[in-house]
């Protein structure tokens, strides 16, 4: 995504759709995206505190050492977040494992607020609702084999739906790795470290994951999958 969308929705009252795949490059710091509705906009189904903790903490310490790790790399830091992430071969080996953890966290965090919403849930409607059928069946297997993807990720890490090669696919990746950095186009993804449900859910991964469909904004989502196709 990059970083011209963030600095819209900065400080301002309307709350741009930032384009998730531009490559367009603006050599400034990397910001913390405002959240696009209140901490308390998703209950019953993931709680205000941990709303407010993951993006003023987590995400907010995700920006803060991209950019550290960033300093004094100018040619870098210039780059869109998707180009940064999209070649860590082209990061020094020094900083390359804070880019790729930072930067990953960041792009993940960005992703993940967007494609939730106060009364989301449902269906899904839409190119996407189509893609999901032909591809998996119904929505309830779609569901079952993101949800089973997320469990079986031992320790941290997402759970997503993205295209590669052409292809939706299903699978899960550890940390803040993002399928940016394996070519491939996110559609959408759900948090599963314990950061994301903790709080509320203590060890029951599965209950969240259960719950977190109820928070869906499936507009958001055929954003991601119109920008994907492309
Ligand atoms: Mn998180």
């Amino acid at each position: 995504m990059d970083r011209r969308s963030f600095l819209v929705t900065t400080g301002a009252a309307v709350i741009a759709a930032p384009d998730l795949f531009s490559v367009e490059a603006q050599p400034v710091a990397y910001t913390l995206p405002p959240l696009p509705y209140a901490f308390d906009a998703l209950e019953p189904y993931i709680d205000a505190k941990t709303m407010e903790i993951h993006h003023d903490k987590h995400h907010g310490a995700y920006v803060t050492n991209l950019n550290k790790a960033l300093e004094g790399q100018p040619d870098l830091a210039a780059k869109s977040l998707d180009a940064l992430i999209g070649n860590l071969d082209a990061v020094p080996e020094s900083i390359r494992t804070a880019v790729r953890n930072n930067g990953g966290g960041h792009w993940n965090h960005s992703m993940f607020w967007k494609i939730m919403k106060k009364g989301g849930g449902g269906e899904p409607r839409g190119p996407v609702a189509d893609a999901i059928k032909s591809t998996f069946g119904d929505f309830a297997a779609f569901k079952a084999k993101i949800n089973d993807t997320g469990m079986k990720r031992f320790g941290s890490g997402w759970s997503w739906l993205f295209i590669k090669d052409g292809k939706l696919v299903i699978d899960s990746t550890p940390n803040q790795d993002c399928p940016v950095m394996a070519g491939a186009k996110p559609i959408l993804g759900v948090d599963v470290w314990e950061h994301a449900y903790y709080l509320k859910y203590q060890n029951r991964r599965n209950e969240y994951l259960e719950a977190w469909w109820n928070t869906l904004d499936w507009d958001g989502i055929n954003e991601n999958y119109a920008a994907a196709k492309k």
